[in-house]
């Protein structure tokens, strides 16, 4: 979420976006661009959010051209917020809310390989089970948008806020389809990747917070046990922060213990589900072959999961 060297801002920015051109959105396009559902959702959306903007400048593109979408059949949802690498007509680079900008610790790098990392994952859980996670992954390059900040901080131009209304329309949705379908829970898995420790996936649940009907139901074991997400990777050799221990004990480190996409769609909000954020080391996902290893292990892990906390029970 929040790399926090210059290196990585660096190597982001070597990604340079390539300016879009202006296009009305199509079915086709849709298809070609690996959106296979939701597609009239999306544009009500995008047609909803260009309302909203509302403004003299009038939002020339279609909102869902910055999304990959996938609507799933499994209890599980997946979401990259800052693996994208397009530029947004119009939008100028983010200079960051006041008292970051002078801090120095604003970031609008990209999460290098994120948006590959997830989209990865969620061919392998399919091939796995035979059945499709969701997954929700911004194309838009973060320096002109974040979707995992509140709006007020995301966005500093009329164009991008539709592309982050746009974002958290389509997981709002799907979340709640989620509730809907599967009465015995679902998870959101929150794909980010941080420079500060390149070793290390480090956990975001706000300490335990955003996992709560989780761990009411099933104890801290879903979260930290052999078959949590967690614990299966531990298992195959992934060093993972805080190390499978208790929530709280010690805490997530700072600055990687859940942002506002886990915040606000996590359990322990009204409409939620269980909610964790994943933030890489740059040895799990700047490398092809590395980045498959990853996306095929996360993959296990998540078909476990849902094996034993979120399929009915006989
Ligand atoms: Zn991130």
């Amino acid at each position: 979420m929040k790399p926090q060297n210059r290196s990585t801002a660096r190597a982001g920015d070597l990604q340079s976006p390539p300016r879009i051109v202006v296009a009305p959105k199509t079915a086709t396009a849709s298809r070609r661009h690996g959106i296979q559902a939701s597609t009239a959702r999306v544009c009500a959306w995008a047609i909803l959010a260009g309302l909203l903007v509302g403004t003299a400048s009038a939002q020339t593109f279609a909102t869902n051209e910055f999304l990959h979408i996938q609507r799933g059949e499994l209890p599980i949802i997946l979401t990259a917020p800052h693996g994208g690498s397009l530029a947004i007509p119009g939008v100028p680079k983010r200079l960051g809310p006041e008292g970051e900008r002078t801090s120095g610790k604003f970031v609008i790098s990209q999460d290098t390989r994120t948006f590959e990392l997830a989209t990865t994952t969620a061919k392998r859980v399919e091939e796995l089970t035979d059945r499709k996670p969701y997954l929700v992954a911004s194309k838009a390059h973060r320096q002109y948008v974040d979707p995992n900040r509140p709006e007020k901080e995301a966005v500093e131009n009329p164009n991008a806020k539709a592309v982050h209304a746009a974002f958290h329309g389509q997981v709002r949705e799907f979340v709640d389809e989620l509730r809907k379908k599967f009465p015995n829970g679902a998870l959101l898995l929150d794909i980010h990747g941080q420079s500060a420790f390149p070793d290390t996936l480090i956990r975001g649940t706000q300490n335990g917070t955003t996992v709560m009907k989780m761990v009411e139901k099933h104890g801290v074991a879903a979260l930290t046990g052999e078959t949590s997400v967690f614990g299966q990777l531990a298992a195959k050799g992934v060093k993972v922060e805080p190390p499978n221990t208790p929530p709280g004990t010690p805490p997530e480190p700072r600055g990687y213990n859940g942002g506002w996409i886990v915040r606000t769609y996590g359990s322990h909000t009204t409409n939620g589900v269980d909610a964790i954020q994943l933030e890489f080391g740059g040895s799990f996902r700047t490398d092809a072959k590395k980045r498959e290893e990853t996306a095929k292990f996360l993959a296990e892990a998540i078909k476990a999961y849902t094996e034993k906390y979120l399929a009915p029970k006989p």
